[in-house]
């Protein structure tokens, strides 16, 4: 009963009972014994959907409530807004709640006064390696999704991190949530913590396997589900439920198949829809056109008009959220979605179909069938608390054999043990630099020391690798100029600390530094030499491509043709930033790689430092890839719509901010590095960063950074002749108006950001003269 929670505060009980929580369910019970609530660490893994956010509340409040400072870890971006809904709730009981994610090299200072602190665990690490002050103050700490420690590139920031901490403050209490997964004692002996590791769900989930008329449940009966005439069986599986007035959530493999499903779904969709939901739906497509104006925005429109809808990475906030809130009021019957949406975002449904089991992997070369894990994952997701009898989760199969095939691999079969990758060398190199730098370990003892309090260091009773991996990228770090080593002493020299700070992979700086410096050399015309690009049929050139360290002497010595690094195109830099591990760049598509060659051919000489030999294909694709990335970064600041940038490079509205606010981080940091190493090219920089950031042409930086403003708005006004933020501090009201379509509200906002001195719009006409329109 929820009376009889030791250690949290009074108001609890009745907050839950509101909340229609009247008895804690059997694991949550189970980590209230092991202690959750008096300050002990602890792992529950348990299935989705039953009752984690609670252990959490529960450790997290109880904590507070002895005067203490909780941290809340999220794996996703997505997920820290939704877990920030939830805790404000608590607000009302005088508890503050911040939430942390982006901006990786502030100390977040403002962070000390709240008692919730809902971050990332990328966030997480910049804030130690900032020596954000409060950290030390954490009494409690609780990590969402622990099992992604298995994650190649996101496990070990959260293993290293979740070390940091514990290391800083031994009291401090860990609670580790997962997924039901195969080894979670292990995690559990890693964090020293107590375990509730549990199957019992809230509401009972069939699994099964469809092929041709029928259902196969995993209790061995069979429900007999009819594909009619040219009807996929996704498209079956979606009427019958709807028949019984249920929805759907179905996984595809990739946002494109979740795109085309949807569409076609809604055809299945529409005739079960009454008057007024298509009244409802027909509101809320219109909201989704009003977040962006492209043809994501348009297709996503469609589909909920009809009552269906798609989900994935490339949607922007706006859209996922108001897909999420649709479906949960059941206006919208079915959504598709790619597998991001399983990790959290909580959103049950009455049946869930998993229509791709297999997804296009590029380390395997081709398709690879998904974990176990992540199909629990996604079928978790069936059946609604109070709401459905059961939930059914469904797999497709396309021939009998398949059946079978499905039962083993997914039905019946126990997760993955999680597996630390902590051992390899992408991951090392950052977090090594970071550790010395941030003073967690002064000595490659120390270093291998802090290491031991890893999941790798738990899982491993062989330890030469780590040491082997520790060497090679100790040379790295020293070798770059990152860390100096002397008689068994590590210390992180300025730019180190530097690189720390800014959360940059040291490959990352390094690329960053070298590329601006051989600017700064005029180095890059000796690439020439390394082999056209345009030109397949020369011979390989002798040496690797590469600029020695003797020619770029010989290159400094006589240099007269030293550039001006105010000449640094915004390609140029776009470039350098997009070729560094810390931009996805965009996938070369068929067809590309012939348009990218002749951009380069008539573009090299923008690029800073030298164009790898195109028979170094690995090297060579990626400054192709990195050139594609940097287009459409030169496209947004330079004004081009977002529709036509969509459809150029084939991505969504949501990629274009993700690769704008990367951008934007890597310049900030790229200038920080150029002083750093006393390289001048701080303006060419900084004015490629906010013309990135605002999507506009150089005239418009001034204006485009007025608050309210943007890229369309500075383009208007510019064209009525306010051409900079002084100007429209004392412009005409009326040409203001009319620039800005007459819109008012808009245009007192805009002029009261300016520091206009009347910004009121009352009694004012937009100018008759004054003609602007984009569109
Ligand atoms: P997950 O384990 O996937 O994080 P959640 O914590 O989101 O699952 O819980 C799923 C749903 O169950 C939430 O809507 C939550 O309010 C509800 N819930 C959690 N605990 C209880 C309980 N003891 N009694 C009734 N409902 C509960």
């Amino acid at each position: 009963d929820v009376a009889d929670l030791p250690g949290v505060p009074e108001w609890l009980p009745d907050h839950l009972r509101d909340d229609g929580i009247e008895e804690l369910y059997p694991p949550q019970a189970e980590a209230v014994e092991a202690g959750v609530t008096e300050g002990k660490n602890l792992v529950a893994s348990i299935p989705t959907a039953s009752g984690k956010t609670l252990i959490a509340e529960l450790a997290m409040l109880s904590s507070v409530a002895r005067g203490g400072k909780a941290l809340y870890i999220v794996p996703l971006r997505a997920l820290a807004s939704e877990k920030q809904a939830d805790f404000e709730e608590f607000e009302q009981y005088g508890l503050d709640i911040g939430v942390s994610t982006g901006n990786y090299e502030s100390e977040g200072g403002w962070l000390a006064d709240k008692d919730i602190v809902v971050a990332t665990s990328e966030k997480v690490d910049s804030l130690v390696r900032n020596d954000a002050p409060w950290i030390e103050d954490l009494t409690c700490v609780v990590t969402d999704e622990v099992h992604l420690v298995d994650d190649g590139e996101r496990g070990p920031t959260l293993e290293v991190t979740l070390a940091k901490l514990r290391r800083l403050n031994p009291d401090l209490q860990t609670v580790a949530l997962s997924a039901t997964i195969g080894n979670a004692e292990a995690l559990a002996t890693w964090l020293d913590a107590g375990l509730v590791d549990s199957d019992w769900r809230p509401i009972d989930l069939q699994k099964g396997v469809h092929y041709g008329q029928a259902l196969h449940l995993e209790d061995g009966s069979q429900q007999r589900l009819s594909v009619q005439n040219n009807e996929k069986q996704t498209a079956a599986i979606v009427r019958d439920t709807l028949e019984d007035d249920g929805s759907t959530l179905v996984f595809v493999n990739s946002r494109r198949n979740a795109e085309a499903a949807a569409g076609r779904l809604a055809n299945t969709v529409r005739p079960h829809l009454s008057d007024e939901e298509r009244g409802r739906l027909a509101d809320i497509a219109e909201e989704i056109r009003d977040v962006s104006d492209t043809e994501t925005s348009d297709d996503l429109a469609d589909a909920v008009a009809d009552g269906a809808a798609f989900h994935h990475a490339g949607l922007s906030r706006g859209h996922r959220e108001l897909v999420e809130d649709a479906f949960r009021d059941r206006l919208v019957k079915v959504v598709c979605a790619t597998p991001t949406l399983a990790a959290g975002v909580n959103t049950p449904s009455r049946r869930v179909v998993v229509r791709d089991w297999r997804r296009y992997d590029g380390s395997a070369g081709g398709m690879a069938p998904l974990s176990v894990l992540e199909v629990h994952q996604m079928m978790g997701r069936a059946g609604r608390p109070g709401l459905d009898p059961y939930g059914e989760a469904v797999l497709i199969a396309n021939s009998h054999d398949e059946v079978d095939e499905l039962f083993e691999r997914y039905v019946w079969a126990d997760p993955e043990p999680v597996r630390s990758k902590l051992a390899a060398e992408p991951a090392l190199r950052t977090h090594i630099l970071a550790t010395v730098a941030s003073g967690f370990a002064r000595s490659r003892e120390g270093l291998l020391e802090f290491l031991e309090q890893t999941l790798y260091a738990s899982q491993t009773d062989e330890g030469g690798q780590l040491e082997r991996v520790v060497d090679d990228v100790l040379t790295y770090l020293q070798r770059n100029g990152f860390l100096e080593i002397e008689a068994g002493e590590l210390d992180a020299t300025s730019l180190g600390h530097t690189v720390s700070r800014l959360y940059l992979d040291p490959m990352s700086a390094a690329e960053i530094v070298d590329g601006l410096r051989d600017w700064e050399r005029g180095a890059s015309d000796s690439t020439s030499a390394s082999g056209s690009p345009a030109d397949p049929q020369a011979e390989p050139p002798a040496d690797s491509g590469f600029t020695t360290a003797s020619e770029l002497a010989e290159n400094a010595a006589g240099s007269d043709d030293d550039r001006d690094p105010d000449d640094i195109s915004a390609l140029g830099l776009y470039h350098l930033v997009s070729r560094t591990p810390d931009m996805y760049q965009l996938y070369l598509r068929s067809g590309d790689r012939e348009e990218y060659e002749m951009e380069l051919f008539e573009r090299e000489e923008e690029l800073l430092g030298p164009t790898p030999s195109e028979f170094e294909e690995g090297r060579f694709e990626d400054w192709l890839s990195a050139l594609k990335t940097a287009r459409l970064l030169e496209d947004w600041a330079t004004e081009v719509d977002e529709a036509t940038i969509t459809e150029r490079y084939g991505v969504g509205p949501g990629d274009i901010r993700g690769k704008v606010e990367t951008a934007q981080w890597l310049l900030g940091a790229a200038e920080s590095l150029a002083s750093e190493v006393d390289l001048d090219a701080a303006r060419a920089i900084s004015e490629a960063r906010i013309r990135v950031e605002h999507g506009v042409r150089e005239e418009l930086v001034d204006l485009a950074g007025v608050r309210g403003v943007g890229r369309k708005r500075a383009r208007r006004l510019f064209q009525a002749g306010i051409t900079d933020r002084a100007q429209l501090r004392d412009a005409d009201k009326a040409v203001v108006l009319a620039a800005l379509r007459g819109r008012r509200k808009t245009a007192e906002n805009v002029l009261e950001n300016a520091g206009h001195r009347d910004p009121s719009m009352e009694g004012v006409e937009p100018a008759p003269d004054v003609s602007v329109d984009l569109d």
